[in-house]
Order: structure tokens, then sequence, then C-alpha cells
């Protein structure tokens, strides 16, 4: 098991099932690879909380269920916004310093039913509001492809502990792209599923109609077997949508043939890298080649998908983080009266981007404004919601796009909350309409990873996951530019 930072969930899983190796084996090499590539927050900074000696004593008692699941013995790792037991569950942020869930998210309970071992909770963007999580109490975690530069955000402590090599999957969270940003960011796979597909159960609200959780892998097939784990209904979770979940780890299509791709132009703009098209129409033309459709669409409205986004996302954040008062969760501010300690603790407690979208939400949402924005920001989303399924309405059966802009920038490069914004300029449509969607690795750009994105008809992973693995087998080996 010299390679164990490249095993997949896959392989060891059936080793631990064959009876070939023991899950706390499985698990020292987490725990290795994680102080060989300096997780800790001195290093890159992946790793906010985790305890050892009960991650060891799990593994010693995995019961015989769990030994022989889908993911038995298998480390996972788990974003600091899905609550644990045993462990803290903070958002990387000040005011939840300390606190500990009493009930665990349901995609963690899966996770472990199915016999996974649960190593630690990654670093994130404060309550998830971010793309490069730098926006840590806790401090920027370091993408480990190039450790000057963020790993994406706001599910870039996950991202980066399974392109280290700790974990082969980790559990992150999207409201407006934070598992496929992230991905694309480090080279790896991350899937967002359907909207009720996963369980939002457990996962600390940031924006209700627009959070999910996802998956990262380093290949498709692992991807596809946590999310297989971790989809279906929960009673839990009203939003979660009671429709069987298909085997989402099948095989490779030999043709593509009956396909058609979808090539929105909004996404390819006369400013895109030039690399990053070119990486982005390589792999469309190996599609073609294998016989797929490959089909120019438009979704028009694509330009307004972050401004509504932006109006949307906190006024949903405003309402859903009024519960940080110091008197439920976690720290309690200084203060001599009641309104004094609501102030102390939010004031000490959130970080700027947080009071920023706080204080944006509350502005959209009151009763001045409410029609000017917030209603619409809603219109809009109506309005995209229709692009989306006129051209799903045409035939086609996926979309392809660059994942991001840009590859990863530099820690610190930007400070400008809107340039911020931008980079989920492709992904915040998934979030709007619901659809499932991904980014596969797609090769390289200035020694940077660069990610493709595809979107899918609602409730089709099965789908959009095959043509993915098709993506993984054509793009290996000839991926630089
Ligand atoms: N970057 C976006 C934001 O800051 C999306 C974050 C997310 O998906 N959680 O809101």
């Amino acid at each position: 098991m010299a390679d164990a930072h490249t095993s997949t969930a896959l392989a060891i899983a059936e080793s631990v099932r064959a009876g070939r190796s023991h899950p706390r084996e499985h698990l020292a090499f987490a725990w290795a690879r994680a102080d060989d590539v300096g997780a800790g927050r001195d290093g890159l900074n992946i790793t906010l909380w985790e305890d050892r000696a009960h991650s060891r004593h799990e593994a010693e008692t995995l019961n015989a269920d769990r030994r022989t699941g889908p993911l038995a013995g298998v480390p996972v790792m788990v974003k600091d916004n899905l609550t644990t037991l045993h462990l803290p569950t903070t958002c990387a942020s000040r005011v939840l310093a300390g606190y500990v869930s009493p009930f665990e998210a349901t995609s963690v309970s899966r996770l472990r039913a199915a016999g996974a071992i649960v190593v630690g909770k990654t670093n994130m963007d404060e309550f998830a509001m971010g793309s490069s999580t730098e926006r840590s109490a806790y401090g920027p975690t370091r993408n480990p492809r190039a450790p000057t530069y963020v790993p994406g955000g706001s599910s870039g402590g996950s991202a980066a502990s399974v392109a280290a090599g700790i974990v082969p999957i980790a559990l992150g969270s999207e409201t407006g792209g934070s598992v496929r940003q992230p991905a694309a960011f480090c080279g790896i796979v991350g899937v967002k599923p359907t909207y009720g597909r996963v369980s939002r159960y457990g996962l600390v609200a940031f924006a209700s109609s627009l959070d999910h959780v996802g998956v990262f892998g380093r290949t498709v097939d692992d991807a596809a077997l946590g999310l297989q784990v971790i989809a279906g209904a929960d009673r839990m979770d009203a939003t979660s949508i009671d429709r069987p979940v298909p085997v989402l780890t099948r095989e490779l299509a030999d043709s593509l043939c009956g396909i058609v791709i979808g090539r929105p132009r909004e996404y390819f703009p006369d400013r895109l890298q030039p690399a990053i098209r070119a990486r982005c129409d390589a792999v469309l033309a190996q599609l073609s080649a294998l016989g797929a459709e490959v089909r120019d669409v438009s979704l028009p409205h694509t330009e307004l998908a972050i401004p509504s986004y932006y109006i949307i996302a906190p006024a949903e954040s405003s309402a859903n983080l009024a519960r940080f008062d110091g008197v439920r969760f976690g720290r309690r501010g200084a203060g001599d009266s009641l309104a004094a300690m609501y102030e102390g603790t939010r004031r000490e407690g959130f970080g700027d981007e947080v009071v920023r979208r706080i204080l944006l939400g509350t502005y959209v949402l009151s009763a001045g404004y409410y029609d000017a924005y917030y209603r619409r920001a809603m219109a809009v989303r109506a309005l995209i919601q229709n692009d989306v399924a006129r051209v799903f309405a045409s035939g086609v059966h996926a979309l392809f796009t660059p994942t991001t802009p840009t590859p990863a920038f530099p820690i610190g490069a930007i400070t400008d909350p809107y340039e911020m914004y931008l980079s989920d300029i492709f992904t915040v449509t998934a979030n709007l309409t619901g659809i499932p969607a991904m980014s596969i690795p797609i090769g390289e750009v200035d020694g940077l990873p660069v990610g493709g994105q595809l979107m899918a008809p609602p409730f089709e992973e099965a789908g959009m996951l095959s043509l993915a693995r098709v993506i993984e087998s054509v793009v290996v080996g000839g991926g630089t530019s």
C-alpha cells in the first residue's frame, strides 16, 4: 500500500470487504499523508478539527454492517459546516468556536453507515461565503498543487484534502459553486447533485433555496460512489425528494451516438482566457469524435445570474444567520444588557464578509427596497430557470462549459469582493435552477489545473456521471497546454 495516497475509495472498500486490509491501516495512511503534506494550521491548513483517538476507536470497532458496506474502511473528510457528533462544527467562524452539535448531518451519518471513517473537519470560508478559503477565522487553506495559490472555495479544505491524497472522498457544500470551483482549482472531481437529491439536514444553512451537499473525489467513480451513498429521501429534510436513486456507478458508454451536448455561447465569452477555451474545445472535439453531437445553444440571461444570486443568497443568509445571537450556539460576547450581548456576540463573532452579506441581505429585504431588489431578483431567477428548461427540452442531454473563467489565483491577489464574486460566474446558474452539475479536470494551464463543467437536467446525475467518465478517460495523458 505504498501508493495509498492514490488509492481510490473503490479499491480501499474492496480490500477491506475482502479482508485483505484493516480500516486502521487506511486511517494510518490518511494521517501519515496529512502529516507529510503538512495539513495542519502552519502548513496547507486543511484540517480544522480531528480526534485521532476517536477515529482510531471507530476503525477498530467497525461492526459487520459497516465492514461490508460500499465505503468499508474508507477515510473521509467533512466540511466544517456539516454537523458531526464528537467533532466541533464551527463553519470556520469565531461565532461558533467550541460548538459541538448534538446531532449529525444525514449525509455524514450515511457515509458512516456505509463504512466510512471521518478523519476530520475541513477549513472553509466562514459560513461558506467566499470563493477562495481565505475568509476563514482560522486563516487561508493553501492549494496542494501550488501552495502560494488559493484552493478555491468555499469548500477549499475538503478539495485540498482530496487533492493532497489524504482521503479519496470528502464532503463539501454548494450555494453558488463551492464544490465545483475548488474542484477545478485543485484538479479533482466535484459534484453538486440536483436540489433535493441529498438531504440538507445538518448542513448549517447559508441560503436554504440554493444550498446543496456535494462530493469531491479524485476520480469520477469515487465521487459517484460517495454521492450514491448520501443520496435519497430523508424525512428530516422536507425539501429532500422521495425519488429512487439510480445506480450512479455504471459502466462507460462505448459510443456517444445520439448524445447531444450543448455548448452555451454565453459561457465562452470573447474575454475568456484562450488556453481555457482551447482545453474545453479540445474536450468537445473528442466527444464529437466519439459520436456525440455538439450543439451551440444559448442561455441568454446568464449575465444576470451573479447579480440575482448576490441578492437572493445574502437575503436568505440574513435570515438564517439571525440564530447566532450568543444565546443558543457557540460563543457569547460581552455586554451588560441583552441587546448589548447580542451586538457584542455578532460584532466579535462574524468576519467582514459575513457582516457584508447580512447587511446587504437585510437591506434588500427591507420594506422600502424589497420590490426593487428581492422581488426583481426572484423574477430574474425564473428567467434563468426558463432558459435552462428550454435548452434541455430541445433535446440537449448535457451542457459543457469551463467551470471557472481562470485557474486558481495567488493567495491575497483578489481583494475586491465583486471581483471575487465573479469566480462563480459559470457555476451559480446550477444553484439558482437546482440542476445537477459537476467539475472534471481537463488539463492544466501554466501548471495550474483547469476544470470543465457538465450540467444536466434535474435528476439526471447518472447520465452526467457517465459522460464525465468518458471525459476523464479521454483527458488522461492529453491534458496539458
Ligand atoms: N462564492 C459564492 C459565495 O460566496 C458561493 C459560495 C458557496 O457556494 N457556498 O456566496
